[in-house]
């Protein structure tokens, strides 16, 4: 398994320094107001767990299964709910943890859900930022890192479901994914 990732982007040690930033501001910002910090499962599950546990302020958490990409590395654009929330946003403060956005189709249709379902507010935090392959304007509240155009695995993060478990996020080498 080892022998398929190219680089190491970021270790186990500069992710945690990273989620640890991430979760004070978050609990400053969100001081007093009980958020409902939903997961985007499945990629998010490990930064949720590593973020939710530096967050020194009262919040619930819900999870939500989307899917737009199949076993491809790139977004089909179709988004479907696979798991919905358990409870209701109408009037919360809702916080999305994201693992990684790419084109922020996937994001963009899930803030359009919220609102519409009369979320309070919606505010999204994501570890992992590829900007440089937006096809829809949009930017998270927080961002952990910003990295290059590249397909990236672990921290939470797969490819056909592989790679979820490693402790560090990093590059995979190309022939494993054009090889069939
Ligand atoms: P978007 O809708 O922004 O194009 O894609 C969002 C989702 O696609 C992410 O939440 C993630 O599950 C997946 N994704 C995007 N880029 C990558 C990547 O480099 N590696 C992996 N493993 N998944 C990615
Ligand atoms: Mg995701
Ligand atoms: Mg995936």
């Amino acid at each position: 398994m080892l022998n398929d990732i190219q680089e190491t982007l970021y270790d186990a040690e500069q992710i945690q320094q990273k989620v640890r930033e991430l979760a004070e501001n978050i609990s400053r910002d969100f001081e007093g107001r009980n958020p409902l910090v939903i997961c985007v499962l499945k990629g998010a599950f490990i930064f949720m767990a590593d973020l939710v546990k530096n967050v020194s302020i009262p919040l619930e958490i819900d999870f939500m299964a989307v899917s737009s990409y199949g076993q491809s590395t790139k977004s089909s654009g179709v988004v479907k709910i696979i798991k919905d929330l358990d409870v209701s946003v109408e009037g919360r403060d809702v916080l999305i943890v994201e693992d990684i956005i790419d084109s922020g189709l996937t994001l963009s249709y899930l803030i359009d859900v919220l609102e519409r379902r009369n979320a309070k507010s919606v505010t999204v935090v994501t570890l992992f930022d590829k900007p440089a392959r937006r096809t829809v304007e949009l930017d998270a509240d927080y961002t952990g890192f910003t990295l290059p155009d590249e397909f990236v695995v672990g921290y939470g993060l797969d490819y056909a479901e592989k790679y979820r478990n490693l402790p560090y996020i990093g590059i995979l080498k190309p022939e494993v994914y054009t090889k069939s």
